[in-house]
């Protein structure tokens, strides 16, 4: 079984992505990282090319300024994502740790990213378990709601101790290619003798539905020669990043709303005109917009304002 998932990963695995032609750990864990929330293709094309061409190394990482970080990683949303792989940079600064419990002692790296840092940057023997190899792993040993011991059990069980790292990828990409969450194309599948959930495979792999919480925003907009003002943010989930002021509606000072939608929150926001600047406001011209730490809600303001084209 082990030489078949390899040979199917051989031709039709996805070696072209950049990640996976490096031998570079820092470019290993950033991907990682970024992977977590965001569709391979945004990560591929836009953000890890970019953030690689501003932090080249895990040291420049170390020596940024957070704000220069967060500016960087605008628009990928979680932007703890981006504190905690700054804090990792200044923790480790030339070199990440080869062991799988000393990977986990640093901010923002759980079970996932150090067993993914050990087996596709070190090559070590360790399972990996993402969304897409779980898909495979439930099915292939038929377990409804296995808990995260008994789905690495089965990992190990399977796991190519002489190739772990073409093995993890493999069954990575049969997960994303092939063991589709619906209709999965089980005539392609190099598993599908061995298979035990192929005849029902939804049955493994049923999710609750996610709540989504709706809430109403409420921000001001102050612009005065070409310029506007925005905030420091101080609460957790945007912590450092810049964000339109808040305010209390005043139907006259209506300008626009849109919706906008993030992880499980379904935000409906409203924009009004301001005439005075918050004492802590910082006032920033379009062009420095372009390399200011603003989130994509801050980015759809500034759109639906008319003040900023997105890309
Ligand atoms: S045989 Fe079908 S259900 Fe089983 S692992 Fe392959 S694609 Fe998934």
């Amino acid at each position: 079984m082990q030489k078949r998932l390899l040979q199917w990963y051989e031709k039709n695995g996805r070696h072209e992505l950049p990640w996976r032609n490096t031998t570079n750990i820092y470019h290993i864990y950033l991907s990682e990282i970024m992977l977590q929330q965001t569709q391979v293709n945004r990560v591929r094309d836009e953000y890890y090319p970019q953030f690689l061409a501003k932090f080249p190394t895990l040291k420049t990482l170390a020596d940024a300024q957070e704000s220069e970080v967060l500016a960087a990683w605008s628009g990928l949303g979680y932007y703890s994502r981006a504190r905690n792989l700054h804090k990792t940079a200044k923790l480790c600064e030339n070199e990440l740790p080869k062991s799988y419990e000393e990977l986990l002692k640093l901010p923002g790296i759980g079970s996932y990213t150090a067993s993914a840092i050990c087996a596709f940057g070190y090559h070590q023997n360790l399972p990996v378990l993402d969304t897409n190899i779980k898909r495979v792993i439930k099915r292939l040993f038929a377990l409804i709601n296995p808990s995260e011991k008994e789905l690495t059990r089965q990992a190990v069980k399977v796991l190519n101790d002489k190739e772990p790292r073409a093995h993890n990828l493999a069954l990575m990409d049969l997960g994303s290619l092939v063991c589709l969450p619906k209709n999965p194309k089980c005539q392609e599948c190099p598993l599908t003798s061995e298979c035990q959930g192929k005849e029902e495979p939804e049955l493994y792999t049923q999710t609750k539905k996610t709540k989504y919480e709706t809430m109403e925003l409420f921000y001001g907009v102050c612009v005065k020669d070409d310029k506007i003002t925005l905030v420091k943010t101080e609460g957790s989930m945007y912590k450092g990043m810049l964000s339109l002021p808040c305010v209390d509606p005043l139907e006259d000072d209506f300008l626009v709303s849109f919706k906008h939608a993030y992880t499980k929150y379904r935000l409906s926001v409203h924009l009004y005109r301001l005439d005075e600047a918050p004492k802590d406001a910082i006032w920033l011209s379009l062009e420095e917009l372009e390399s200011a730490p603003i989130s994509s809600l801050v980015t759809k303001a500034l759109t639906a304002l008319n003040l900023k084209k997105l890309p």
